[in-house]
């Protein structure tokens, strides 16, 4: 069985590639590398160069498949919100001339990236499936207009909204780091912070226990299995939403000190101002996952600080 995989050489995406072919699957990456590296990319998998946008590059990289996992996509909140119509363009106009060439080659099946910025400012914690989506930024608005597109299409699909995704892959062909430039994430920018430089804590005077904002961190080994779970028990002609996180909430003061475990040295580290848009506390209810997928996250937050320590140092 050969599957598509958008975005095969970003940081999710590539670990997908791995584990797909280490599943016994065929794997074809459709990347334009505007974000992605070719690098990560195996020679077991045929590689199509390309963009979402356009047909030939669906046509040739569609060739032969079966299923497709689409990871594929602009994904800084920020840059969503001084651009929204590349986001619009891409990430919409890009999902929607996929569905439309997949009809066309017969392909029914597809496993998506979504996120929890389709929900937006939670009502409650924890956040479930049938809560009411409101994203706050346009990243999220076009990721939740693609689970609409998805849900009318008559697809055999299953969208994963992901929380925090940390932690890294030792691939056959060495460490699949998470490498963004500028990074945003808080354990990257942990692990590298320095005295001249040190991590910022956005916000100490949030409604937690500690002041910092909470996140749900996920390793992106369990998502991957997750996504491998989900290819795997696609519904028949039929459109399913699961959160994929660990159930669990650590604060940024939490996940320093993880950090610090995990390098064994103090982080340089610094309280500054809150960050505009970031709600307090985002956690997922996983009862889905785990009932509908027969999945449950393995990897806790010191192997995911330890296991992006070891990818990037
Ligand atoms: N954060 C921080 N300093 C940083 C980056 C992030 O304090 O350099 C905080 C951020 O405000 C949020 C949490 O860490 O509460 C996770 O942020 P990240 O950007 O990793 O993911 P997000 O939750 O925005 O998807």
């Amino acid at each position: 069985m050969r599957i598509l995989v958008t975005g095969g050489a970003g940081y999710i995406g590539a670990t997908a590639v791995a584990m797909l072919l280490e599943a016994g699957y065929d794997v074809t990456v459709l990347d334009d590398l505007s974000t992605g590296h070719s690098d990560v990319i195996p020679t077991e998998a045929k590689f199509v160069k390309g963009s979402l946008l356009s047909n030939q590059d669906l046509d040739e990289a569609l060739t032969g498949c079966d299923a497709v996992m689409h990871f594929a996509a602009k994904s800084l909140v920020g840059e969503s919100v001084e651009k929204p119509d590349l986001y619009a363009e891409v990430n919409v106009g890009g999902s929607k001339a996929l569905f439309s060439k997949m009809k066309a080659h017969g392909i029914k099946k597809i496993v998506l990236s979504s996120t929890a910025a389709t929900y937006g400012e939670p009502k409650r914690v924890p956040i479930s499936e049938n809560d009411e989506p409101a994203p706050k930024n346009p990243y999220g608005a076009t990721k939740l207009e693609i689970d609409r597109m998805v849900a009318t299409s008559g697809f055999s699909a299953i969208s994963l909204r992901y929380f925090n995704v940390a932690g890294a892959l030792q691939s056959a062909n060495g460490w699949l780091a998470e490498r963004h430039n500028p990074e945003t994430h808080l354990i990257p920018n942990i692990l590298k912070a320095t005295n001249d430089a040190p991590v910022k804590i956005f916000g100490t005077d949030w409604p937690t226990e500690d002041g910092t904002c909470i996140r749900d961190y996920i390793h992106v080994v369990d998502l991957i299995e997750a996504h491998i779970k989900a290819l795997e028990t696609l519904p028949e002609a039929k459109h399913e939403i699961i959160n994929l996180g660990s159930g669990d909430g650590y604060s940024v003061r939490q996940v320093i000190a993880a950090a610090e475990k995990a390098v064994g040295h103090k982080i340089p580290a610094i309280e500054s101002e809150r960050r505009a848009g970031d709600p307090a506390i985002l956690i997922a209810d996983i009862t889905k996952a785990k009932s509908y997928l027969n999945w449950q996250p393995n990897r806790g937050i010191d192997q995911m600080v330890l296991d992006t320590w070891n990818s990037i140092k």
